[in-house]
């Protein structure tokens, strides 16, 4: 599954996050994810809940969200939103454009949490 290694390559980055700031866990996951990224996300959750099993994120919610397709319009200079499969500009209907997002696959934030003693005071 394509998926799992994604997953485990977005894992690998909030790891190393949660150990720069010795966090004792990860809390949540946030990424976003374009159309054109080629990962479905359905998928990507199921992916998750493989590739935390035994890491510090064992217990972490994963929060995907959707992006827009936005191309940069070449004859008008302008940037729209477009569907996945009809990549025109939505003012002018050229089709020469530049993909602006859309692709993307990023890891947007992650929450840490501190260790078990400290969490608990927080509650
Ligand atoms: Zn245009």
């Amino acid at each position: 599954m394509h998926e799992l290694s994604v997953c485990r390559a977005l894992l690998d980055r909030a790891l190393a996050v949660a150990a720069t700031h010795e966090a004792a866990s990860i809390g949540r996951l946030v990424v976003r994810i374009g159309p054109l990224s080629g990962v479905e996300p359905g998928l990507l959750r199921e992916a998750f809940a493989i590739a935390r099993t035994g890491t510090a994120a064992a217990r972490a919610e994963l929060v995907v969200q959707r992006s827009a397709v936005r191309v940069r319009c070449e004859r008008c200079g302008a940037e729209s939103e477009c569907p996945p499969n009809r990549l025109i500009c939505s003012h002018c209907g050229d089709a020469s454009t530049q993909l602006t997002g859309g692709d993307e696959l990023l890891l947007v934030s992650v929450e840490l949490l501190a260790p078990a003693g400290d969490e608990a005071i927080a509650r």
